[in-house]
Formats: C-alpha cells, structure tokens, sequence
C-alpha cells in the first residue's frame, strides 16, 4: 500500500474516532475547538526489535524519513520492544544490542526520546535461555533503564502543556511468560499521579501492551468454539477495566499510545483514545515477507492540540533498498 493512501486510512481513521458515547458517558469530548492550536508533533514509534542484521540500515532508514518529513517532529515517543529480545539473551547478546541502539540513534536521531518499556526490554525474565540468576545488578528493568536514561521503569514529565506518564506494564510470571496490566504498586502511583495533575491537562499514556486494543481480536484463531472470544492475556491489559475507570474519573486522559502488536488500530472509549501503532519492525525485520498481518513497517505522527484534541496518522517507510 503507498504511504499516501496510508496516510490518508490513519487520518480518516482519526476523524471517525469521535464517540458520542464517549462524550455522554464520561463529560468529555473529542470534537475539536474551531480554534484549536497546535502544540506538537510528535513521532511515536514501537518495536523496534534492534539487533545485529536487517534492522540496523532499517532502524536508520526510519530516523532518516522521520526527519525528512516537511512537518517533522519534535519529539520521539517510543513505546518498547526497543531491542530484540533482552528477556531470552545472554548478557553479551544483550549488550550488543543495546550497543547498536547507541550507535545508530546518536548517528540518525537528535530529537529528544521518551521511553516505555516492552516486554522484550526486560533483561533475562526467561533465566534459563538468558543464563541469568535474577541477582545480576542490570537484571530486570534495571538495563534498559540506564540504557535510555530513564528516570525508572514508569514515570511522568510535561511537555507544551501536555501531560505524559510512561508505564511499565509487562507482568512476568517466574517461567518468563507474562500478561498485560499493572500490579497495585504501580497503578496506586498512576493514580496518584493523575489526581496530582492540574484537571485541565490533557494526558497521554504510553505504554508497550495496549491497555484497550482492538486488533487482538484478530491476530489469531481468537474464535472461540462454540461462540465468544479468547484473548491472551499478554495480548492486551488484564486490568482494562480498573484503568478505564480510573481515567473516567480524572478526566482528560485522552490518548493512549502503545505497540506490541505490530499492527495499526484505534479505538476510543469515554473520551480516551487508544492508538496501536503498528511497529517500525514490522514483521520482525522479515524482508522476505516484510508486513505482519497486511501491516507494513511504519511510525505515527501524532498532533497534540491545545484543546486535547490529537491527530493520528501511520506512515510506512520504505527501506531505500531492494531486500535479497
Ligand atoms: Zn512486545
């Protein structure tokens, strides 16, 4: 699919995301002001999934065409799986990636970058293929905290007169298998943070595993026999519905932001929206067959407006080269 007709798919998803329902239920809307101004753009990309090969010129080629664009951004918001697959590496694997990363974004990027951590970012959470203990002092979410220079593994800053909060919201069981959602610690700190927040500033949160998704329903046989639907619990939060009525309740939670899933959907839901943006992997850096599920590699830009309001478009990149 070209970009154009891509572009256009995103913007006319955006525009269609107006959910009276929405504005009813919850005393929001996300009919834009007339007069609305934009405060920024920004550049959200996922899943990265870096390691040595085909993603390195392909990571690359995407900071290139990011900065390309007429309009660029000015601000990067990345939402995990940044290298490949920390969880189930060794130590030198792990650091190689993570090497490469420091390598390349120094080389293409000099905008500003906020992190989420995925799942795939935590260091050895499968200790038998990773040959970690637990007691390694980068074990965990330690690693690619200090990689990214994040303050901790969830946190919140403002930027134009927008707030974000960055969760960490991978749960790992002790055989490295995991679900989607956030333990009492966290969401008790999500909450609190919220209330802090002055009511009227509209918030984003960014997070790896979307916390509503629609395309979970359909990157599988997720029919279930008989009638209904099975959703994996890694697929999207667990805990949807604890997280929905806490943004009702502090209001003007209006965009979530995640990956994961390495496909391309929107939904809203009582004024929130819930963006999944696809992957700029792709189909995991597979150039033979290049696109997961018909989504082809690609990042978000997203415009934040003074009203709240937010543009979303998708915008595939091509490689600049013909693959092998
Ligand atoms: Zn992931």
């Amino acid at each position: 699919m070209d970009l154009t007709r891509r572009q256009a798919i995103g913007a006319g998803l955006a525009a269609l995301g107006v959910a009276s329902f929405g504005q009813r239920a919850a005393g929001q809307t996300s009919v834009p002001a007339a007069n609305r101004r934009r405060v920024l753009r920004v550049a959200h990309i996922t899943d990265c999934h870096l390691q040595a090969g085909p993603a390195e010129g392909g990571l690359a080629r995407c900071f290139q065409h990011m900065r390309s664009q007429a309009d660029a951004p000015t601000l990067i918001l990345n939402t995990g799986d940044t290298v490949f697959n920390a969880d189930a590496r060794d130590e030198a694997e792990t650091a190689l990636q993570w090497a490469l990363w420091r390598r390349i974004t120094r080389a293409e990027n000099s905008l500003p970058m906020e992190h989420a951590l995925g799942n795939h970012c935590f260091w050895g959470a499968n200790r038998e293929r990773s040959k970690t203990t637990g007691r390694e002092p980068r074990w965990g979410t330690k690693w690619a905290v200090d990689e990214l220079g994040m303050p901790g593994p969830y946190y919140s800053f403002d930027r134009a007169g927008w707030h974000f909060v960055s969760l960490f919201n991978t749960r790992f069981n002790d055989a490295g298998g995991y679900t989607g959602g956030l333990d009492d610690e966290q969401f008790e700190w999500l909450a609190e943070d919220l209330r802090r927040r002055p009511a009227n500033r509209p918030t984003v949160i960014l997070s790896h595993i979307s916390i509503v998704s629609v395309c979970s329903f359909f990157d599988g046989n997720n029919e279930r026999e008989g009638g209904g639907w099975t959703i994996n619990g890694g697929a999207m939060h667990t805990d949807a519905r604890r997280l929905m009525q806490l943004f009702r309740e502090v209001g003007n939670v209006r965009l979530c932001l995640s990956g994961h899933k390495h496909q391309v959907d929107l939904a809203e839901l009582y004024g929130t929206r819930y963006w999944c943006g696809g992957a700029v992997s792709g189909n995991w850096w597979n150039d033979a067959n290049p696109a997961h599920l018909g989504f082809e590699r690609g990042y978000s830009l997203i415009d934040l407006y003074d009203d709240g309001s937010n543009d979303i478009q998708y915008v595939e990149y091509d490689l600049g080269y013909k693959p092998a």
